[in-house]
């Protein structure tokens, strides 16, 4: 199989496809150093969490994974907690840097000595409607070509392979939302344990972490804020004024290592495939990150595509590779779902008015008093259970 991209659902797959014994070839446009120190998601559903131990690249999530068993929704100055595991039967989220997952996929494939092509150039994909697709590539100043039975496009939003699709072939379904995440990385311990959503009438603000040493902060702002607009103490200010609670809590200032602005939408192309062309994560959906879903779609895609691959090399089968398409969208619309109302719920639009902010509160409200609200939240943030098991995927 080739596969364009070596973000997770790059790399995940590439793994998956290792340990059933196919032959994969990665292509990475970035260099290895850029794929691993881009900063972006962090919060592992319970089901990644056990896909990566299922896989053998679970060791540094076990040492340095944060495990959280709740988490906080605040508003009207209060923090209220929602028990995740008490409420799920024992499930939690784990807090493990993206960068982090992706280094250690990357040193499981360096392992496997299979191929992986960093700093790629002119990636282009062909032939998707005949049995023979090809990649090709320059690499150290030579072309390259990878005959393959299938091509997997794990290349995120911006990448080649969605729009390789003939037009007309795809229905995008997209909502572009009038705000952004302003985000950083702050040398400070987290003054929580877990994270905490906070619905506040300057907008929306998320506390979050990466280690014991290191807290992870969002703030709502425009989706085209020039980052220079804000100062660092401009940007302590605004969290502090949102996340401060009336009983004090608030989180720990420090020095600010990175800074960035995120415009947010949900989108979705489909079918996710074309021809012998398998669409997986990024690039073919992407959700608004407060319901923290991008990196485990990604990561449920693959382990569809890995079962559909399996079957097919053992027995010959293409019904699972019919099928990947159907499978995957049954969970990317229930995660695009989650994503929108925990947006919609949370963030404070420009068009609302006093009505809406009053609807947001009471949404609010019910949901911290709720046992069924509560539950109904908990069971969608560790995750909904896999349609695939991970014994039909080879593990
Ligand atoms: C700024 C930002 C912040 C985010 N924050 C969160 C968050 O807090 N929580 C959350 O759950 N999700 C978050 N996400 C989403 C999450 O990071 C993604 O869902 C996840 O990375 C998807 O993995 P992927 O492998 O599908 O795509 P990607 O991680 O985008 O990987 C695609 C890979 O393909 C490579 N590529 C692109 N074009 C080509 C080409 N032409 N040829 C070869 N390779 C190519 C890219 O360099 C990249 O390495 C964030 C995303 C962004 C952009």
């Amino acid at each position: 199989m080739g596969i364009v991209g070596a973000g997770p659902a790059g790399l995940l797959l590439g793994h998956l496809l290792h340990l059933n014994g196919i032959d994969s070839v990665i292509v990475e446009n970035r260099s290895r150093e850029y794929v691993i120190d881009r900063v972006r998601a962090g919060v592992l559903e319970q089901g990644t969490v056990d896909l990566l131990n299922a896989m053998g690249v679970g060791a540094g999530l076990q040492r340095a994974g944060l495990r959280h068993e709740g988490l906080y929704v605040s508003f009207r100055g209060s923090r209220h907690r929602i028990d995740l595991a008490e409420l799920t039967g024992g499930k939690a989220i784990t807090v493990y840097g993206q960068n982090e997952v992706v280094r250690d996929l990357i040193d499981a494939r360096t392992a496997t000595q299979r191929p992986l092509y960093f700093e790629a150039d002119r990636v282009s994909i062909g032939g998707l409607d005949s049995s023979s697709p090809i990649i090709g590539f320059r690499h150290g100043g030579a072309g390259h070509e990878v005959h393959c039975d299938f091509v997997a496009g794990c290349d995120g939003f911006h990448g080649i392979c969605r729009p390789s699709i003939p037009d007309g072939a795809l229905t995008v379904y997209e909502r572009v939302y009038p705000f952004g995440w302003l985000g950083i990385l702050a040398e400070a311990p987290p003054s929580s344990d877990e994270l905490v959503y906070t619905c506040h009438e300057r907008g929306f603000a998320l506390f979050s972490m990466r280690s014991p040493r290191v807290t992870r902060l969002y703030l709502q702002t425009l989706p085209d804020e020039p980052i220079e607009n804000w100062s660092d103490d401009a940007i302590w200010d605004e969290m502090l004024e949102r996340m401060t609670t009336r009983d004090g809590w608030r989180p720990t200032v420090g020095r600010i290592i990175q800074k960035s602005v995120t415009p947010m939408r949900s989108f979705v192309a489909a079918p996710m495939r074309h021809g012998c062309l398998f669409l997986a994560g990024d690039s073919a959906h992407i959700v608004p990150p407060t319901g923290a879903k991008g990196l485990n779609l990604a990561a449920s895609d693959v382990l569809v595509l890995a079962r559909a691959m399996k079957v097919y090399y053992e027995h010959g089968r293409r019904d699972r590779l019919d099928q990947y398409s159907d499978t995957c969208l049954r969970r990317v619309w229930k995660a695009q779902r989650f994503s929108w109302w925990m947006t919609s719920t949370l963030h404070r639009s420009p068009d609302q008015n006093g009505f809406d902010h009053q609807r947001q509160i009471a949404d609010l409200d019910y949901l911290t008093s709720s046992r069924a609200a509560m539950t109904s939240l908990a069971e969608q943030y560790v995750g909904l259970p896999s349609e695939v098991s991970f014994d039909s995927a080879g593990l």
